[in-house]
């Protein structure tokens, strides 16, 4: 159904890694302790208990912020956001809401889009509700400990894009080495703000009037799924001509749909002001220029250096600052020094189990390890020949089996009867998938 077009923005919550709570002297990291171990009446929501805000928590959020391009704040407070949940011992988070610590940003697609953010605001976390027979328990732990929040706009126009952004914000966090944003330990939570316009609405920057907020999504396969699945949802639903109901959904990860959780709350229902227990923030220029000195080098600058500077490829590049790729950079740098930076970044991305020799041990390999080089229209031959001869395994590919990549870039080879580019030649097969 193209007729209806996506329209989605998103919400991405991580732990920064910080030594105490956001608000308390709570030891922030709880991770195999006992439940309710790390708690004070502050982060145990008790009467009379008094918040601080913990300025390593402020900081960290702001590096992010100027990483992500965004506006600091001089200016910044916290806000009270109330509903009632077992979970939330106040019957209220403190969050912000008029004033974040960072306005604006945006992050870069590959395809040069420019994905803009509204804002990274810092909040506190709930605690851990444990649902057993029949039962709730609550685990207090997690409760106050640093989240930050980064709102995008509703910029996203297809789910591979919010994947890739959301990546790319992983990323960012890495290098900034601010958050372990692991995934698996559910480190980072994605929503996704869905609703469908139709041509019309889109050619005249009609946003629609209502959204649909998946909540709590854990993976990057789950987000692109969960989208597509909203996408053909509410397209259904419009095309009888009736109306897609505000409201919260979660991902079922077993079948691989959403499902209505409760109705959405509007910002009214949260009943948002300024927190009377903590004092507003300022900062001055120099506080941001200190912060901004001392940002390491981002993904983005290193793609463009390994491009500029040590003259890689397009793929390269992209291997070498985006996800794991990025883990290998100081050792790239390092080694490219001493010798052919191309061979070095052929070798480490061709040859993983070189990824963990010493320098000297590293460079005696590229001697053994040439690379002859082979034009683009010998590997296209080599690919078609292989692809000809391979239908089985690329329908397998072409219906999203990644696993037999490998075995056809290993064919490819051998049809080459040589060692080739292995970026190369996945390149040129995903090309011939479409
Ligand atoms: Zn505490
Ligand atoms: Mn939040």
């Amino acid at each position: 159904m193209s007729k209806y077009h996506l329209v989605l923005g998103l919400e991405i919550h991580f732990h920064l890694r910080t030594k105490k709570k956001v608000f308390c002297g709570c030891i922030a990291n709880f991770y195999g302790a006992k439940p309710n171990t790390h708690v004070c009446p502050t982060c145990l929501g008790l009467p009379g208990a008094l918040p601080v805000a913990n300025f390593e928590a402020v900081e960290k959020a702001q590096i992010l912020g100027l990483a992500l391009n965004c506006k600091l704040n001089e200016f910044s407070r916290f806000d009270r956001k109330h509903y009632f949940y077992p979970d939330l011992p106040k019957g209220y988070q403190i969050s912000q809401y008029l004033y974040p610590l960072c306005l604006d940003g945006f992050v870069e697609l590959e395809n040069g889009k420019k994905c803009e953010l509204e804002r990274i605001h810092l909040e506190e976390d709930t605690a851990k509700s444990i649902h057993r027979s029949g039962e709730t328990l609550i685990d207090y732990n997690k409760s106050g400990s640093p989240l930050v929040e980064i709102v995008t706009k509703p910029i996203f126009e297809s789910a591979s894009e919010a994947v890739e952004f959301a990546k790319k914000i992983q990323d960012v966090v890495r290098t900034l080495d601010i958050a372990d944003v692991d995934m698996e330990k559910g480190q980072l939570r994605l929503e996704a703000n869905i609703s469908v316009r139709t041509t019309e609405m889109k050619e005249k920057g009609i946003l629609p009037d209502y959204k649909v907020e998946v909540k709590n999504i854990n993976s990057f396969r789950f987000l692109e799924k969960a989208i597509n699945y909203e996408i053909e949802r509410q397209s259904e639903i419009l095309e009888k001509g009736e109306r897609v109901p505000q409201e919260n959904r979660g991902f079922n990860e077993v079948k691989n749909i959403t499902v209505s959780q409760r109705k959405k709350e509007e910002v009214k229902d949260y009943r948002y002001f300024p927190d009377p227990d903590l004092p507003p923030m300022f900062f001055d220029k120099k506080h941001f220029e200190d912060l901004r000195k001392n940002l390491p080098e981002l993904p983005r600058q290193t793609y463009e250096k390994l491009k500029s500077k040590y003259s890689l490829n397009d793929n390269q590049a992209k291997f070498l600052s985006n996800g794991d790729g990025l883990l290998l950079v100081e050792k790239f740098y390092s080694l490219a020094e001493k010798s052919d930076p191309i061979k070095v970044a052929n070798l480490l991305i061709n040859k993983p189990e070189t990824r963990e020799l010493s320098n000297d041990d590293f460079l005696s390999q590229i001697k053994a390890f040439a690379v002859s080089e082979i034009s683009e229209e010998r590997l296209n031959e080599a690919v078609e020949t292989v692809l000809r001869n391979e239908t089985d395994a690329f329908e397998k590919l072409r219906s999203g089996k990644d696993q037999v990549l490998m075995y056809l870039v290993g064919q490819v080879m051998r049809e080459l009867k040589t060692k080739a580019d292995t970026t190369k030649i996945i390149s040129i097969i995903k090309s011939k998938l479409n």
